[in-house]
């Protein structure tokens, strides 16, 4: 499941930070989860707790809070290079849904705005970012 190898990488990341920041404690880790990121948020929040329990050997992260923040999915086409986000698509709720939770499909259903081209990229939204660690020394 994809919720546990992303959790481990954020736990595995946040304790490497950590080291090299001599921090004695963390106790922040904002996060920002693409919104093109297909994610069960309550299996990926019970996965950062359990492996934050599993690989913290010294107590680093004991006071550690977890905050998630949305960030939107941003498109660039490659003909014209113009940049959009969902708000621009003209998506129906419907085609949104269908491209949420699979965005592979993307490409059936958007077009870039400004020239029509079905060939572009997604730049931002696709993934899960550590935005920042805070903790004590
Ligand atoms: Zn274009």
């Amino acid at each position: 499941m994809h919720e546990w190898s992303l959790a481990e990488a954020v736990i595995a990341t946040a304790l490497e930070e950590s080291r090299k920041e001599g921090l004695e404690e963390i106790t922040e880790i904002k996060l920002k989860i693409g919104e093109l990121q297909q994610l069960d948020v309550e299996i990926f929040k019970f996965a950062l707790d359990e492996l934050a329990e599993t690989l913290d050997e010294g107590s680093l992260l004991k006071e550690m809070k977890i905050k998630m923040e949305p960030e939107k999915a941003i498109f660039k086409c490659r003909v014209c290079e113009k940049e959009w986000d969902f708000g621009e698509t003209g998506l129906s709720e419907e085609e949104y849904e269908a491209v949420h939770f699979a965005p592979e499909v993307a490409h059936a259903y958007i077009r870039c705005p400004s020239c029509k081209s079905p060939d572009f990229e997604v730049i931002q939204g696709r993934g899960v970012l550590i935005q920042t660690i805070k903790g004590k020394r």
